[in-house]
C-alpha cells in the first residue's frame, strides 16, 4: 500500500459488510468517478466511521491507493451533509434509490467522473430540499443518460434530420434515442415509437441545454411530465437492456396507469 494518503469529496452509494470487522464502500468521488474503498475495523472502532457510511451521505474522505487493486483504504471520512431525509422519508428514499440503481449499474470504478458526482450531489440536494421528486428524477436520467454517453437527440428528426419545427409532430424512438417526425413515422410503421407533446420536447431539450443551476427555473404540466418519465423509463431500460427496478416500483405507485 502507497503511504501518501490522498482526499476526495464522496457520495455513498453503497456499503456492505466484509468480514467480522470490515466495510466496503462504493462512493461516486468528484474528479474520480466511482470508486470502491475498504473502511478497515469500520464495524468495530464507531468513532472513526460512526454514521458517516450511510447512503447517500457526503463525505470528505482520506484514502490510501492499494499497488495491485482498484480497492481504496479509507483512512477517515468528515461527514458533509448526512441527506438524512433521504433516508428516513419512504417516496424520497425510493427516488434516491433510483438514482443509486442507475449509477450502480452503469458505471466501473475509476472511469472518471466528468460531471457524474456534481449531477448525483445536485440531485440528492434537491430530493432533501423537497424540489418536485418526479420532476427532479427526470431531469437526472436525462443528465445521467447524456453522461453515460448517450444524449437523446431531441432537436433534429432522426430519418430526415430537419431540425425540429413546432408546426410538426413528434415521437420518440426508444432504440433510436431520438425523436422522429410525424412524416417518416408514417414509413416505418414497424417500429413502435412513443408519441411526445411538443411542449415535453421543449422541456427535455431546454433540460438538456441548461447547466444544473438552472434547472429549477424549468416548469413541467403534469401531463408532459408523466410522458417524460415514461420516455426517459423506456430508453432508460433500452440502453440497459434491464428491467430498472426502482423506478418499476416508483412508477407503479406514481405516475403511470
Ligand atoms: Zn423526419
Amino acid at each position: 500500500m502507497s503511504e501518501s494518503s490522498k482526499e476526495c469529496a464522496a457520495i455513498v452509494l453503497d456499503c456492505r459488510d466484509h468480514g467480522e470487522s470490515d466495510l466496503i464502500v462504493t462512493f461516486v468521488c468528484q474528479g474520480i468517478g466511482r470508486m470502491t474503498g475498504m473502511a478497515k475495523g469500520a464495524k468495530r472502532s464507531q468513532k472513526r466511521f460512526v454514521n458517516k457510511l450511510e447512503l447517500f451521505s457526503s463525505l470528505f474522505l482520506r484514502y490510501t491507493e492499494a499497488r495491485n487493486s482498484n480497492m481504496a483504504f479509507i483512512v477517515e471520512a468528515e461527514l458533509l451533509e448526512s441527506f438524512l431525509s433521504l433516508r428516513q422519508n419512504m417516496p424520497l428514499y425510493m427516488a434516491a434509490t433510483v438514482i443509486r440503481e442507475l449509477t450502480l449499474v452503469s458505471t466501473r470504478d475509476l472511469e472518471g467522473d466528468n460531471g457524474l458526482f456534481s449531477l448525483l450531489l445536485w440531485t440528492l440536494e434537491s430530493l432533501a430540499t423537497r424540489r418536485p421528486t418526479m420532476t427532479i428524477l427526470a431531469l437526472f436520467q436525462l443528465k445521467f443518460f447524456e453522461q453515460i454517453g448517450y444524449r437523446p437527440n431531441f432537436s433534429s428528426c432522426l430519418r430526415c434530420n430537419q431540425p425540429l419545427d413546432t408546426a410538426q409532430d413528434y415521437g420518440f424512438e426508444s432504440r433510436a434515442g431520438s425523436i422522429i417526425c410525424s412524416r417518416c413515422q408514417q414509413r416505418q410503421r414497424q417500429v413502435s415509437i412513443m408519441p411526445l407533446s411538443r411542449g415535453t420536447i421543449k422541456f427535455l431539450a431546454s433540460a438538456q441545454n441548461q447547466p444544473l443551476d438552472r434547472l429549477h427555473r424549468l416548469h413541467l404540466s403534469r401531463p408532459a411530465l408523466h410522458e417524460a418519465l415514461a420516455l426517459l423509463y423506456q430508453y432508460g431500460r433500452h440502453l440497459l437492456q434491464r428491467e430498472i427496478y426502482s423506478l418499476k416500483t416508483l412508477s407503479d405507485g406514481h405516475w403511470q396507469a
